[in-house]
């Protein structure tokens, strides 16, 4: 029970990558704040599923990442549910694949707006909260795309290069006040984010699902696996750890090897 009596709040937690940094931060104690879209009763499934299988308090609030005064409430609610906050994941993001010269200008704002521009807003709400526990992680979910880039994903490159330099300057400013930020660096993991990927790709690149998977995403690791919910997950909670009180500013790859040619 290595995180009893914190409080974490992830972004994006109603599904994926962040619901599993949920269960896994809960399942050492931690009382969650889940946030995300989705049909209110698979959101509640969610919540309730936390709060009886670890024995936490699990809230929801809805706040769109692209709304700034629905983030402010989202602080709000910390503040008075919870007293603020221990720990921020920012991990709410979404993707779209097309060239530069015709990708739709809603959806380069959409990601800049929810992938990037919102960790900038969680961040400044949460450090006057850690600052005043004298203790905090921020987590940034970003991406082997924080790293290098790919082809028809101009968007989200420059959004996840972005989240990776803004860690590394929340880093400088918060480590004074025994607060850490760091960046996870995911390559494939098996999602509804990755799933939903695979048509577009296959149409722009004019392959089968079937070469996408092989020939595309997994091609570059070294592994030739996808990486799991879990494993990720599980770097998240090392991170909260005391053992991690030095690791800070760093870029966490999860990628099979990926990154590393
Ligand atoms: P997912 O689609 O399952 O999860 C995305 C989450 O973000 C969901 O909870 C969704 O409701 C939420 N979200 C989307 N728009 C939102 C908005 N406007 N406001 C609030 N919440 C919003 O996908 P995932 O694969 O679990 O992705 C989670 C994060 O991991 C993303 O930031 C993604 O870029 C990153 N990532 C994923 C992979 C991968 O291979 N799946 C790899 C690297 C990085």
């Amino acid at each position: 029970m290595m995180l009893k009596g914190k409080v974490a709040v992830i972004t994006g937690s109603t599904s994926g990558i962040g619901e599993g940094y949920a269960r896994a931060l809960a399942s050492e104690g931690c009382d969650i704040m889940l946030n995300g879209l989705g049909a209110p009763a698979d959101i509640e499934a969610v919540r309730q599923s936390i709060e009886t299988d670890y024995g936490v308090r699990c809230l929801f609030h809805g706040a769109d990442m692209t709304k700034v005064p629905e983030i402010e409430d989202l602080f709000k609610t910390m503040e008075t549910e919870f007293g603020g906050t221990d720990i921020l994941i920012n991990n709410a993001g979404i993707q779209h694949v097309a060239p530069i010269d015709e990708y739709p200008l809603d959806k380069w704002d959409a990601i800049i707006a929810i992938n990037l521009s919102a960790v900038f807003h969680t961040t400044r709400l949460a450090i006057p909260m850690m600052k005043r526990r004298g203790w905090g992680r921020i987590i940034n979910t970003s991406s082997a795309h924080g790293l290098i880039a790919s082809p028809n994903k101009g968007a989200y490159t420059a959004a996840k290069h972005g989240v990776a330099g803004f860690t590394k300057a929340t880093a400088l400013e918060v480590g004074p006040y025994n607060i850490t930020a760091n960046a996870i660096c995911p390559g494939y993991v098996w999602t509804t984010l990755v799933e939903k990927q695979i048509p577009d790709i296959a149409k722009t690149r004019n392959m089968t699902e079937e070469e996408v998977i092989n020939n595309v995403m997994l091609d570059m690791a070294a592994t030739k696996k996808f990486t799991t919910i879990e494993q990720v997950a599980s770097l998240a909670l090392y991170l909260c750890s005391d053992m991690a009180q030095n690791i800070t500013g760093s870029m966490q790859s999860i990628d099979g090897g990926w990154t590393a040619q």
